[in-house]
């Protein structure tokens, strides 16, 4: 066949699929780029018995039980699974709370159940409502708590929301508190949200999957006090830590539940009469068959840099956050989203061109205001030099979201991308 100009070759199409995609967010990081490869090329995959995948079954525990420990939770307890995602992650603490209320879930489904409700905060990550569509509760049974302007739960709405479900006649189950939200990197107060969860004998679940890997990190660890209260945590070493993807745990305080939750035991995988402890066949605890071996680049980056080696990877990403919250501060042509110190790498703001600082505020600026930042950002693709992302959220209009956990990021980084954005966004 000849080659027809303008078509990609097979050939480049597939290597920029199969090999650049997935490896190019890891150029900058050689460790992790070398871990993931190993995966790929040594073919690591779990397959769910002990006899099958000895290693990884007993690095899996062992960096469970680690993992429990920096949550504050006792080491004998520790259960858990590495997931597909946090998304998964969460999918997973819906699924055991409601298992540990309602065992009858597992053989008899929704239709034997009560009328049940999940709370989250308006600023909680989509994927709770996600899994209330996945299990059969329906996005509707998912109630939204209010947030303050720093984007944290407030939990006297939360208290509030439960005693009106209660009122309906509906059972309140589950409470997802975030510990570093997605766009603002707010904590919620997990200790007041623990205290409500108690009071009522609701399932208290902390999504840590942005914020957890903040444990690592002796400075900023404090932001997840009240985490030991809860019954579950999605922490995902794929985001703040730079683990490759994917890398998520789920971590359930009480030890059996996820087993008994998921378990099919499939007579041809978990004969009960083997000869070792069977316990280490930990596949039925998941709700997938053959599974993946993340654990193990968590487990090669660990050995390589140290709880210490993370904690300063932590605190550089704080710190560029930090530098960037106050050049914005000291700019007068930028306006920071909420004015407060960032407490993860979140730094979250507008650009204002020239032209509309002449518009006094009101619903004119708004909704130019609106546009500026994906005209901007249209403008970066083009040119191809760097790439931040904007969303709206709630009453605010489109604005900037800068996060950071490259270990590779310098200020000068930082210093270019708000030159870029006044380069490309002055004459709007
Ligand atoms: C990213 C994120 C998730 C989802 O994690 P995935 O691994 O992308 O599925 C869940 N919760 C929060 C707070 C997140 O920031």
């Amino acid at each position: 066949m000849g080659k027809k100009k303008g078509k990609v070759s097979p050939l480049i199409s597939f290597l920029n699929q199969v090999v650049l995609i997935p490896f190019v967010p890891l150029l900058c990081n050689r460790n992790a780029f070398l871990k993931t490869a190993c995966c790929y090329f040594f073919k690591t995959y779990f397959r769910f018995t002990y006899e099958i995948a000895p290693v990884f079954v007993v690095m899996e525990e062992i960096l469970l039980k680690k993992m429990h420990e920096m949550v504050g939770w006792g080491e004998m307890e520790a259960d858990g699974i590495f997931s597909p995602g946090g998304t998964i992650s969460n999918l997973y603490s819906v699924l055991v709370a409601r298992y540990k209320r309602f065992p009858e879930i597992k053989t008899k489904g929704m239709a034997a159940l009560p009328h049940i409700a999940l709370f989250v905060s308006e600023h909680s990550h989509y994927s709770v409502k996600k899994a209330a569509a996945v299990l059969g509760i329906g996005t509707d049974n998912v109630i939204a708590v209010k947030c303050d302007e720093r984007g944290k739960m407030i939990p006297s709405d939360l208290e509030a929301k439960i005693l009106k479900v209660k009122r309906q006649g509906h059972i309140p189950l589950y409470v997802s508190a975030t510990a570093g939200t997605t766009v603002y990197g707010a904590f919620d107060p997990l200790d007041n949200i623990a205290d409500i969860c108690e009071k009522y004998g609701l399932w208290m679940h902390v999504d840590a999957a942005w914020g957890g890997g903040l444990l690592m990190s002796r400075k900023h660890s404090f932001k997840l006090n009240g985490i030991e209260r809860a019954n579950s945590v999605t922490w995902n070493p794929h985001k703040l830590m730079g683990v490759p993807l994917q890398c998520s745990a789920f971590l359930v305080c009480e030890k059996g539940l996820l087993q008994a939750c998921n378990q099919m035991c499939a007579g041809y995988l978990f004969q009960p009469d083997k000869q070792y402890d069977t316990t280490y066949d930990t596949g039925d605890k998941t709700i997938q068959c053959g599974r993946h071996v993340d654990v193990f680049k968590l487990w090669l980056m660990w050995k390589a840099k140290g709880t210490r080696g993370f904690e300063i990877l932590i605190n550089k990403s704080l710190e560029l956050a930090e530098y960037l919250y106050k050049k914005l501060n000291s700019r007068e042509n930028f306006e920071l989203v909420f004015d407060a110190e960032p407490e993860l790498t979140n730094v979250c703001f507008w650009y204002i061109p020239p032209n509309l600082r002449r518009i006094p505020n009101g619903p004119e600026r708004e909704k130019l205001l609106h546009q500026v930042a994906p005209k901007i950002k249209a403008r970066m693709i083009e040119e191809g030099m760097t790439m931040v992302s904007y969303q709206p959220h709630g009453d605010k209009v489109n604005f900037f979201r800068m996060v950071f956990s490259n270990p590779a990021t310098r200020k000068s980084d930082v210093d270019f991308l708000l030159e870029e954005i006044e380069r490309l966004g002055k004459d709007l």
